[in-house]
């Protein structure tokens, strides 16, 4: 038995827009749900200073920005038997998210959340990385 594993990158909003690029290219969708086994999305979001927590503008470890380096926050999609019928029927990305919800998947909306609550990143970095991100329906 042959065992292929192919990485590749391809630049999407999020892990389920791979999915729906994969099928606009003209893939078959028999084959991307043949074939895609796994898919990761990510982001780098700022982090806020942990010297001055973003409220020193005299701070000389973020030079009064407030931020001081990034982090990457991740969303892994795992491309399951039971996710095929909605590739193969070409469902809509909104659908698609809201059968992976169902089952246990973290989008990237809802780490994003956990880091600002954690006061790691501010919520500007919603506007900034996470844009597709519809708060009634991801969520
Ligand atoms: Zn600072």
């Amino acid at each position: 038995m042959l065992l292929l594993c192919i990485i590749s990158t391809i630049h999407t909003l999020d892990a389920i827009g791979t999915l729906i690029r994969l099928l606009d290219m003209g893939i078959e969708p028999y084959l991307v749900s043949s074939s895609v086994t796994g898919i990761i999305a990510q982001r780098l979001i700022r982090k806020i200073c942990t010297d001055c927590q973003g409220r020193n503008k005299e701070c000389q470890h973020c030079l009064g920005n407030g931020f001081r380096g990034r982090m990457g926050i991740y969303e892994v999609l795992r491309v399951e038997e039971e996710l095929h019928p909605y590739i193969l029927n070409r469902c809509s990305a909104d659908m698609m998210r809201g059968y992976v919800k169902s089952g246990g998947f973290t989008p990237l909306y809802s780490v994003l959340q956990q880091k600002v609550a954690a006061g790691v990143a501010e919520s500007d970095e919603f506007q900034r990385y996470v844009w597709y991100a519809d708060k009634t329906t991801v969520v």
